[in-house]
């Protein structure tokens, strides 16, 4: 260990030094954790969690599909969920008085497994996650969506630590959940979820993800790293794709980051792409978008910098 900060707590799953992130991002590009950890299970990071010094910069890592890893990494511990956290079980089935059934998933679950563990039971209410990667908690982090469904409306309630590692039953209104926001507090974790679904035919239910899965084929450049929808839609007025496109931003690019000529929110990383590229890309399109229009677009990306989340 280096001696940066104290010596990390007592933990039963893995701790590398000096770990490449790239990999463990959709953009595939950006620097090396400082340390990244696993964990065995639940207790496992708990215990960790709650013994971690408070100047460690720490950094809770789910599918990577929503983030940028500065070119010079992350100086903390990133906490990776999706090796020892991700079971997913049906709590409950539906039955006499339970017209719904629970599911319980772990927060590194990824989605797409819950999607298909839904299908599989012949459970309705979670074919919109079937396409969108990563996991469970960064699905909760950023209330995700798509086709007219998002995760609060078949969350019951999910499990939290805040940074003591007391644990916390939150719901959807506790929340405040809405189009790509979660009031989760500062420096608080999701370790788990709860959801409800209705049940019906497993054939609708894969038709449904299956007709959904083609149109993202046919509308997103999904051949490409991007970690989706760069920025997020404004409340009201043109969505972000179109003051984009409007902006005449569609195929511009920073070294090999290019906004997607198929989907012009989408950013993609056509080779070699430095994290640095895409920085000044998503930048060099907000303040195109900023000049043309008057709207200042948010980003729905983070970027994580050497001692944790910045602004882009
Ligand atoms: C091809 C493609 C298509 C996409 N389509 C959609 C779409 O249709 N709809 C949509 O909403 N999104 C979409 N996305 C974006 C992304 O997949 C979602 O936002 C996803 O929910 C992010 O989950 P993740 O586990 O990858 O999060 P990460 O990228 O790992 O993390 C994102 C943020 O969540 C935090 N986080 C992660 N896990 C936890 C946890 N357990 N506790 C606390 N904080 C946590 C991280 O610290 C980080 O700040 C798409 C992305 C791609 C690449």
């Amino acid at each position: 260990m280096g001696s940066l900060f104290p010596p990390p707590p007592p933990l039963a799953g893995l701790l590398l030094e000096n770990c490449p992130l790239a990999g463990r991002t959709t953009w595939r590009m950006g620097g090396l954790a400082r340390w990244l950890v696993s964990f065995r299970d639940i207790e496992d990071l708990v215990l960790f969690w709650g013994n971690l010094s408070r100047e460690t910069p720490r950094f809770v890592l789910g599918g990577g599909s929503n983030i940028l890893v500065a070119d010079a990494g992350f100086q903390g511990v990133v906490l990776d969920l999706t090796r020892g956290l991700n079971r997913i079980q049906l709590q409950q089935p539906v039955g006499p008085g339970n017209p719904e059934a629970i599911l319980y998933a772990e927060a590194g679950a990824s989605t797409r497994a819950l999607a298909h563990a839904c299908r599989h039971l012949g459970l309705s209410g979670a074919e919109f996650l079937a396409g969108i990667p990563g996991s469970v908690g960064g699905a909760l982090v950023m209330n995700a969506g798509a086709f007219g469904g998002e995760i609060k409306d078949i969350l019951i309630d999910a499990l939290a630590l805040d940074p003591d590692g007391e644990r916390h039953v939150l719901t959807p209104d506790t929340l405040k959940m809405r189009y790509r926001h979660t009031q989760l507090p500062l420096g608080w974790i999701f370790v788990s979820a709860r959801f409800r679904l209705i049940p019906a035919d497993a054939e609708v239910i894969r038709k449904t993800m299956q007709r959904f899965n083609h149109h993202r084929r046919t509308t997103q450049p999904l051949a490409h790293p991007t970690a989706g929808s760069t920025f997020k839609n404004p409340s009201q007025g043109p969505c972000a794709w179109k003051l984009i496109e409007a902006a005449g931003m569609r195929g511009a690019s920073v070294g090999q980051a290019r906004v997607s000529e198929k989907h012009c929110n989408f950013f993609i990383n056509t080779g070699q792409a430095s994290a640095t590229d895409m920085t000044c890309l998503v930048r060099k399109v907000r303040d195109a978008v900023f000049a043309h229009s008057g709207i200042r677009l948010e980003t729905e990306v983070g970027l994580l910098g050497p001692l944790g989340l910045e602004v882009f």
